[in-house]
């Protein structure tokens, strides 16, 4: 099989790998697509930490089943299946512990992010049976690479508490951005407004169905209070910078909610009175837990049209590298780039 490696921080390459074989309680995946994450870009120029040379990284992705290994028989998984995989691996015995809230779990193995995974930038990955997610048949085969970062996106508008008739701010138009707007429309917010300084990213969000903001023209709150009608309920910050963190606070009501999902920088500087003497909540949201990596391949299953236009172009292996050179140096790319591992 042939296999993306990160050689070194800015160099991926092609290269020859053997086949996989399938051990006891373990699926075989043909990939056939895998999207590009934020994470893996920054674990392609070194900056976050999260990624080694030598590794083949690749998390969000869809394949079909090529072999099953021993123990899989009672599984109902079968050979030719459509599917994807759940990238939080959690030990037997933290299964318990941790039902419900797994990416709680301090020993998981995440395919993508551990360096000894050979993952889905590789046209066969081994993923245990029990991450499989059968996909249908009838939905476009490309969106299965989409589940992952709209479970991202479930999660982060659980977290922040989203209810219907909310008025929603999300900071950062970018892929997650992109997804919360999906996530937070179907979580029946009213109202969602995303600030963004891209111009074509701001239009694909508005045919998400958002209504859009340019930071740079006023005070975000002052926008959003002409956009919204008033301070927005809940803001996501899918940027999460110092400047941005303050906006979201600024620009939602007293005891609302602001969600920090972008970890663009380490450490932030906060208004801290926007916290206590106007009650609002701050949370983090990271990764999902198994039930909201279903609801987000239930969800895409039914491929409703907007999914599409998160996909901004796909890729051959051969393209994959000029594709990650162009995303870190933010060549306007809008939205996802799929590398296609089937052609
Ligand atoms: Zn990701």
């Amino acid at each position: 099989m042939r296999a993306l490696v990160l050689k070194e921080f800015g160099h991926l390459v092609v290269e020859e790998r053997p086949d996989p074989t399938p051990g006891h309680g373990e699926v075989q995946l043909a990939i056939v697509a895998t999207g590009i994450c934020g994470s893996d870009i920054h674990g392609f120029t070194g900056k976050n930490g999260r990624r080694v040379a030598g590794q083949i990284m690749g998390h969000e992705s869809v394949g079909r089943i090529v072999a099953l290994g021993e123990g899989t028989e009672t599984s109902g998984l079968r050979i030719g299946q459509v599917a994807t995989f759940n990238p939080l691996i959690l030990p037997e015995e933290d299964l318990k512990t941790f039902a419900g809230r797994e990416q709680h779990s301090p020993n998981k193995r995440v395919i993508g992010v551990a360096a000894d995974i050979v993952s889905a930038f590789a046209q066969q990955v081994l993923v245990p049976m029990r991450n499989i997610v059968p996909l249908p048949d009838s939905m476009p085969i490309a969106y299965g690479a989409l589940i992952e970062p709209i479970a991202v996106a479930i999660h982060a508008v659980n977290r922040a508490g989203v209810r219907t008739g909310d008025g929603v701010l999300v900071i950062g138009g970018g892929p997650i951005g992109q997804s919360i707007v999906l996530a937070a429309l179907r979580a029946g917010a009213a109202a969602v407004l995303v600030s963004e300084v891209d111009p074509e990213r701001r239009s694909l969000c508005e045919r998400l169905g958002a209504r859009t903001i340019d930071p740079r023209v006023a005070p975000l709150a002052e926008q959003v209070r002409a956009a919204l009608g008033r301070l927005a309920d809940v803001a996501l910050d899918a940027v999460g910078l110092t400047s941005t963190v303050n906006d979201a606070l600024v620009s939602t009501t007293f005891g609302g909610t602001v969600c920090l999902v972008g970890m663009g920088n380490q450490r932030l500087d906060l208004d801290a009175f926007r916290v206590s003497t106007e009650e609002r909540t701050l949370v983090g949201s990271f990764s999902y837990s198994v039930q909201e990596f279903l609801d987000a391949a239930e969800w895409v299953a039914r491929a409703p049209k907007e999914l599409g236009e998160l996909i901004t172009r796909e890729v051959g292996l051969e393209g994959a590298h000029e594709a990650f050179a162009g995303l870190a140096r933010m060549d306007g790319t809008p939205g996802k780039v799929l590398v296609r591992l089937d052609k």
